[in-house]
């Protein structure tokens, strides 16, 4: 679509504005990292301008290339006109044979481990040597990335002999190396295989849209559709054709269609006593029959069973907030029940200190103590409690970093502690529960469950990623005032989180098995 000349892109939305905003941190990060690449490596570094023109950043780049500089920061590379490729890298670097790429990224490479290639920043050496402490996290694309501009280079005839690219990710202190030749990937293939191939089929694609030849790929919805600007053009195709990868996306609708099943009808059409035999597991070739099934039907969910969800007489539904991977910092909550001396409804948790920050571990010692005090009293009234969450991996998570970041602080519990209680009856995922008790058509996420439920959130822009926005403005990042009407727009966001899982499971209890079809009735 975005190299046919014809394609409807009138209308196509502006990105938005959380999309903007990681796009402007991941650009901040990078000059951070590069800075401080040319900081420790005074003149061994040739920084090419990224406000001149492209012409003049290429000659720059050509000079700086022949003269050996050791870090060439910013380069424009040649466009690769036979290739038919072109692209930019955050720096290149020369090993005594010839160019490297050097990537920096704004999200996790590695993991606590071994086994990863990795070499200090301050001593980069391509291939690096076996960290003891680091293992690799999968990011195929930055090794798309990386094969992309070593075959650049190539053309270039200035590639080194080490066919490696270096990335340097959150932690500063590493580049973590590939060998784009080793073949790790599936099909005993290497990086440099894998991009070839995928290169050359996206090529293809482009030049046929380009040149108004006959299609060579047509939507199919995959995850990223969701931020895909073409959505709005994709979708109503897809609609029309009733296309089987509206129910079924990614891998399973090319499954299905090898299997001549193209379309949402055909697969309704289908035996459930039979699976189709390439598909990895029965049962979920079973549940996409259903949901065609449904989505003929109009219904969004359907369930499997007699739904239930365990209650109690103390309640809590418990909401955390937190910012990317810098800290959690509020967590809210909302009682309902039986009065054990607290006021039912929303009460909140929180530091406007920007995180990370030592008040993240008083706000979370308050939190745990003021839950753990109510939970306690209940019992010992001979009450039952239950703390219900959407998701527990998140709230799990922040539970655990906590009480290892401010171990000791007031409060502040011990592992040992939280796993009594994430592991007990008592705190229950509700995420868990709709997962395993309904099929849903439109997702799984509480904002796609909770309005069959009949709740609606106050704020029409409500969403996890909007959040983050409001949350710079909260506290005041980047140096601008802090806004405190995004505070109040905030946890306002979070007290409807806790009131969609309330919403959602007495709607669980008390009227899903009323309202929605079970699955063998479809
Ligand atoms: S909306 Fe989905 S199918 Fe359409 S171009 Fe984007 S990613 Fe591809």
């Amino acid at each position: 679509l975005d190299a046919d000349p014809l394609a409807e892109r009138d209308e196509l939305p502006p990105l938005d504005p959380a999309a903007q905003q990681r796009i402007a941190d991941a650009a901040t990060h990078r000059a951070k990292v590069l800075a401080s690449l040319v900081g420790l490596f005074p003149g061994e570094c040739v920084e090419i301008s990224q406000r001149n023109r492209v012409a003049d950043r290429e000659a720059a780049t050509l000079v700086a290339i022949a003269d050996h500089a050791r870090f060439v920061i910013n380069p424009q590379l040649p466009r690769d006109v036979e290739g038919g490729r072109y692209g930019r890298i955050d720096a290149i670097m020369f090993d005594g044979t010839g160019y490297v790429p050097i990537l920096v990224v704004r999200h996790k490479i590695i993991d606590p481990g071994r086994g990863a290639l990795t070499s200090p920043v301050w001593d980069p050496v391509v291939g690096g040597g076996v960290d003891l402490t680091r293992k690799v996290r999968s990011q195929p694309r930055d090794q798309m990335r990386l094969a992309h501009t070593w075959r650049m280079l190539e053309s270039l005839g200035s590639a080194g002999e080490n066919p490696f690219g270096g990335v340097i990710g959150m932690d500063p202190e590493i580049v973590l190396w590939y060998n784009l030749t080793l073949k790790v990937w599936q099909g005993n293939k290497s990086a440099l295989t894998e991009y070839d191939e995928r290169f050359a089929d996206r090529l293809a694609v482009a030049n046929a849209a380009a040149n108004l030849e006959p299609a060579l790929a047509e939507p199919s919805r995959i995850l990223e559709c969701k931020y895909c600007p073409w959505w709005q053009v994709c979708e109503p195709q897809l609609i029309e054709r009733r296309d089987v990868s509206l129910v079924a996306r990614g891998d399973d609708a090319v499954l299905l269609r090898d299997a001549q099943i193209t379309t949402i009808d055909q697969l309704a059409e289908q035996n459930v006593d039979a699976p189709l035999e390439s598909f990895p597991n029965p049962h979920k070739f079973v549940d996409a029959v259903i949901q065609a099934r449904a989505w003929r039907a109009g219904l969004s969910m359907i369930r499997r069973g007699e739904v239930e969800v365990s209650r109690g007489e103390v309640e809590v539904d418990v909401d955390m907030e937190s910012f990317g991977d810098d800290g959690a910092y509020l967590w809210g909550c909302w009682v309902s029940g039986d009065d054990m001396g607290e006021a039912a409804g929303y009460r909140s948790f929180a530091t406007w200190e920007q995180v990370p920050t030592q008040d993240e571990g008083r706000s979370f010692g308050e939190f745990w103590q003021w839950l753990m005090a109510l939970r306690a009293k209940t019992k010992s009234e001979g009450l039952t409690f239950r703390a219900y969450c959407y998701n527990e991996l998140a709230e799990n998570k922040w539970m655990y970093a906590s009480a290892d970041r401010f171990a000791g602080m007031p409060g502040v519990p011990t592992a040992a502690e939280i796993k009594e209680f994430v592991e007990s009856d008592d705190w229950i995922d509700l995420f868990r529960a709709v997962s395993e008790q309904f099929l849903c058509v439109k997702g799984k996420g509480l904002k796609v469950v909770a309005p069959v439920a009949g709740f609606h959130w106050r704020d029409p822009e409500a969403s996890g990623e909007n959040s983050m926005r409001w949350y710079r403005d909260a506290v005041g990042m980047d140096g601008n005032p802090r806004d405190d009407a995004q505070r109040t727009r905030i946890l306002e966001y979070n007290e409807d989180d806790v009131r969609a899982t309330h919403a959602l499971r007495r709607w669980m209890t008390e009227r899903a098995n009323v309202e929605l079809p079970l699955v063998s009735a479809l």
